[in-house]
């Protein structure tokens, strides 16, 4: 396909589909107004294109064009077969760098994690809060409606992974703290709106439906997670307005063949989103692969990233229980896997290639 092609063609639903496309401000620190990034392959979002370059001017990208067609005056970056792609997006995030957000929420947490996410090219993520108090709920509500009044950073809100989750798939969460929801701390997530709030993962058959309808309301995503919900519970939920499912196949309830599950009903509803953990310990790629083939762009990677991401820390606390990183995995003293040490880069690792013979490029 022709360069021109590319840079008309428009993305319904995107009024900025066409150049010139914003750069996030704290990439184009310390660099000149107008220069191209050459020598590379570039990831559009469409399609991998390896005999192009990337024109920006201060903080847009203004074209991606073959070399011979850059303006003669602009400043040429050779990257030397380095690959470019759009920032990733990580939504569900609990601490990298060393620290946990439900241990220190706090703006200087969110720092640490945003300093460390852009090492790995993330340069947006929803800073998640795993079950705890309400107390600590609202305390990072006001964290974040600080945080985000300070641009430029790179959180989109909160993700609230729980409390109101089922017991028994409650995982490394603190079962102390999963509860059902109580209506004035639902309405305080519903007024905080989803500029600070963006997501909650809830376990639909532990809720009532005014629980979901509240949240939607608000303009709030509700995930289903950590749920035990039959087929039909998981399609009521989604008819009250869940639209994703949290870290597919991990603590919820499996496809089986007479009893499809969360799992079953995710693959089977096409309006569906999922996260995945693509470490290879949460999830065998060739469930991904297969996850893939159902969900097509439906299903988007997370981290699920805790402390050692980023470090070479080989110890945390999650909920007050120890959590160690061996092997490249997080497990309680009882083997529960407690998050990830994952990077969203090293989530496009080799071993997802190896699933898709012959493609070029990452499959998700
Ligand atoms: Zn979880």
């Amino acid at each position: 396909m022709a360069a021109g092609d590319l840079l008309t063609r428009r993305v319904a639903g995107y009024p900025e589909a066409e150049p010139p496309w914003p750069l996030n401000v704290f990439a184009t620190t310390g660099v000149g107004m107008m220069y191209a990034l050459t020598n590379c392959t570039l990831y559009t979002g469409f399609e991998v294109l390896t005999d192009h370059a990337l024109l920006i001017d201060g903080a847009y990208i203004r074209a991606i064009l073959p070399p011979a067609d850059l303006p003669v005056e602009c400043d040429r970056f050779d990257l030397q077969g380095l690959q470019v792609s759009p920032g990733f997006i990580d939504l569900q995030l609990n601490g990298c760098g060393g620290v946990m957000f439900n241990d220190a929420i706090a703006t200087s947490t969110l720092d640490t994690m945003h300093q460390t996410n852009l090492r790995s090219g993330t340069t947006n993520f929803l800073p998640t809060l795993i079950t705890t108090s309400d107390a600590d709920m609202q305390a990072a509500i006001a964290v974040v409606r600080h945080y985000r009044q300070q641009p430029p950073n790179g959180v989109l809100g909160l993700h609230f992974e729980g409390p109101y989750l089922n017991p028994q798939r409650k995982g490394i969460h603190n079962g102390a703290y999963v509860r059902p929801p109580e209506a004035t701390m639902v309405a305080a997530i519903a007024a905080a709106g989803p500029d600070i709030v963006k997501l909650v993962t809830l376990a639909p058959e532990a809720v009532s439906p005014e629980t979901i309808r509240t949240l939607c309301d608000a303009g709030i995503t509700v995930s289903a997670g950590h749920t035990n919900a039959t087929y039909d519970q998981a399609l009521a939920g989604f008819e009250q307005g869940v639209t994703l499912v949290t870290h597919l196949f991990n603590a919820m309830s499996p496809w089986q063949s007479r009893q499809p599950g969360t799992v079953g009903a995710a693959f089977n509803y096409p309006d569906i989103y999922a996260g995945i953990i693509a470490d290879g310990h949460h999830v065998h790629f060739a469930s991904i692969a297969l996850a893939h083939k159902l969900k097509g762009d439906k299903l988007f990677l997370v981290t699920d990233a805790t402390p050692p991401a980023g470090t070479t820390l080989d110890s945390f606390v999650i909920g007050g229980q120890p959590v160690y990183y061996r092997d490249g995995k997080c497990v309680s003293a009882e083997g529960t896997l407690g998050g990830s040490a994952l990077t969203m880069a090293a989530s496009c690792s080799p071993p997802l290639y190896r699933l898709q013979p012959g493609r070029a490029s990452v499959i998700l």
